[in-house]
């Protein structure tokens, strides 16, 4: 046993395989860049894929997860449904949290947590991102600068149809003018879940270490609680007598 947090980082792992460009920028697949920086955080860490049976998700890898990483693009239809069920019920039973990585944002998991669109603009021209931090007390944002700037990436823009966050920790503004509210905390049942915006296929985001910073401190504070196990219905006896 160990007691280092358990994380297991989701790609689809499509990408990489079939455009030269990403498969140059992340060879092993984005899942193994991510892994191998977490591991330098001081996490236990494996990694799971859409082409694998139940997609890498089986119960016994959920059930020793204490948080799960999703990237995802091209294939968010290609999640099979079952699987997107298993990993709701880890999140608001067991309380894993889950860190939704850029395109995610689209992905089934994220859409049926959120219960809207998770609908966005987009432009892709490699223009300047500075993520400003709005919740400078907030743990994720833990040796962290006043902001973060990515020289390269693709815009996404507001409106972002999600629910009000219940923690904002960060805004980006990009050079052509949008903005983007780009770090998103959330509870839903036991579980925590932090919708993080950068990391597009062909830039070297998730190389940066201000990025895998902020990834690492999420996964700290997305960690399950161990709260109390709840109850839910009839309770026909009362805790003290009554009448
Ligand atoms: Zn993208």
């Amino acid at each position: 046993m160990t007691d280092k947090l358990r994380v297991t980082v989701w790609n689809e792992f499509r990408h990489e395989k079939e455009h030269e460009e990403v498969k140059k920028l992340y060879p092993d697949g984005i899942h193994e860049t991510i892994a191998k920086a977490l591991r330098e955080h001081g996490f236990e860490v494996g990694t799971a894929a859409l082409d694998e049976p139940e997609h890498g998700l089986t119960e016994d890898v959920l059930a020793a997860t204490d948080v799960l990483i999703w990237w995802g693009h091209m294939a968010h239809g290609e999640v099979k449904d079952e699987i997107v069920d298993r990993v709701y019920k880890h999140i608001l039973e067991d309380g894993m949290g889950l860190i939704v990585l850029h395109s995610g944002h689209f992905s089934k998991i994220f859409r049926k947590l959120m219960g809207t669109s998770c609908n966005l603009k987009w432009r892709e021209i490699g223009e300047l991102e500075r993520l400003w931090v709005v919740s400078p007390g907030h743990p994720i944002t833990a040796g962290v600068g006043e902001y973060i700037e990515i020289e390269h990436a693709e815009m996404y823009g507001e409106h972002f149809d999600i629910p009000e966050p219940d923690k904002l920790i960060f805004i980006s503004w990009f050079e052509g003018g949008e903005v983007f509210r780009s770090g998103c905390c959330y509870e839903r049942g036991r579980g925590k879940i932090f919708y993080f915006r950068p990391g597009h296929e062909t830039y070297p985001i998730f190389y940066q270490a201000e990025v895998m910073q902020v990834i690492a401190n999420a996964v700290r504070w997305a960690a399950p609680s161990h709260g109390p196990e709840v109850t839910f219905g009839h309770r026909p006896e009362p805790l003290h007598p009554v009448g």
